[in-house]
């Protein structure tokens, strides 16, 4: 029986096992499918706090990862496919392997959303990607095209220009949601283009099994029409990790779980940190401060209880 197990190892995640390390609790840490969370698909931050040059999203989400061990939190490979949260002690499935706690601290963050093309999955990895930062390199000199209207798209289009001779980004509208320095920046990069009120109907080639092309279509004019691409890169957002607390704890209509103030979920003993609770801020910092809030909130319930 754990005292808290600590569900993804995010910057959310490994901040909530510093935390309860520290505290004494032994955290169990579940890795989740994405190791590391989004920080571990990006490249340079600029914006965490306490580094001046910035620090490459990989390296600094496993340091937080080593300052939880260092201080005794455990960490296992695999993914919460199961849950019971109807009494305690809550049981999860981590890949057909039962473990118990009496606490946990959910921060299984939120994973790619996808444009349910017709032949998007079957090209994933054959031109189809997710994440620039992983795949960027197979595209050297690449006609590339990215999709998405907001700072990932502008992120992922600016990063692509490294390796591409040309990078198209397609957004749907004629606004953009991302930040203005971002779209600024993707704006004034010569090798970016721009293709507004566009989204992209299928990829092709499905029967080579490498994305050759892609059928557009202008949504004032239903005009159509092919373009030659090598990589298709989508940036259009995130879903939460909730399937397996979906029916037992609160979530929102997209998934994410409903916070009751603090860290708290709406059930007692459960708790939220991170991207899986917060769709407006959703920065490494952010998640951080989530997971030490999550953690704390662990310490005093356990320490209420009598633990
Ligand atoms: P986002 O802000 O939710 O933007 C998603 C974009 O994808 C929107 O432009 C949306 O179009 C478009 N989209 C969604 N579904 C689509 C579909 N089915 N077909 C075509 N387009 C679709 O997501 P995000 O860019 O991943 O950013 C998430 C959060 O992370 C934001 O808070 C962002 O600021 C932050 N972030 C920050 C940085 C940074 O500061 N370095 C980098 C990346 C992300 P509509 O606009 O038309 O809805």
């Amino acid at each position: 029986m754990r005292n808290v197990i600590i569900i993804g190892s995010g910057c959310a995640g490994n901040t909530a096992a510093i935390y309860a390390a520290r505290a004494n609790l032994k955290p169990l840490v579940v890795a989740g499918h994405e190791p590391g969370g989004q920080l571990s698909l990006t490249t340079l931050v600029e914006n965490f706090p306490g580094f001046p040059e910035g620090i490459d999203g990989p390296l600094l989400v496993e340091n937080i990862k080593k300052q939880a061990e260092h201080f005794g939190a455990e960490y296992m490979h695999g993914t919460v496919i199961e849950a019971d949260l109807s009494k305690r002690p809550f049981r999860l499935n981590i890949d057909n392997q039962w473990q118990e706690a009496r606490t946990l601290i959910i921060a299984s963050g939120a994973s790619a959303r996808w444009l349910n093309l017709p032949n998007e999955q079957k090209l994933i990895g054959h031109g189809v990607s997710s994440c620039a930062t992983c795949d960027g390199f197979f595209y050297r000199g690449k006609k590339i095209m990215v999709v998405g209207g907001g700072d990932s798209a502008m992120e992922e289009a600016n990063f692509l220009t490294r390796f591409g001779q040309e990078v198209t980004l397609v957004h749907r509208r004629d606004a953009f949601r991302s930040s203005k320095i971002m779209l600024d920046r993707a704006r004034s990069n010569p090798k970016i283009s721009f293709l507004t009120n566009t989204v992209v109907d299928d990829i092709y080639d499905a029967s080579k099994n490498i994305v050759t092309a892609v059928k557009l279509r202008n949504l004032k004019t239903d005009e159509t029409w092919v373009r030659d691409i090598d990589g298709f890169f989508v940036a259009i957002g995130h879903i939460p990790n909730t399937a397996p607390f979906a029916g037992q704890i609160e979530l929102d209509p997209d998934g994410y779980i409903i916070s009751k103030g603090g860290a708290r979920t709406s059930v007692t003993g459960v708790f939220h940190a991170g991207d899986v609770q917060d769709r407006t801020y959703r920065q490494a910092v952010t998640a951080a401060g989530a997971g030490c809030m999550a953690a704390i909130e662990v310490e005093r319930f356990l320490e209420a209880e009598g633990h």
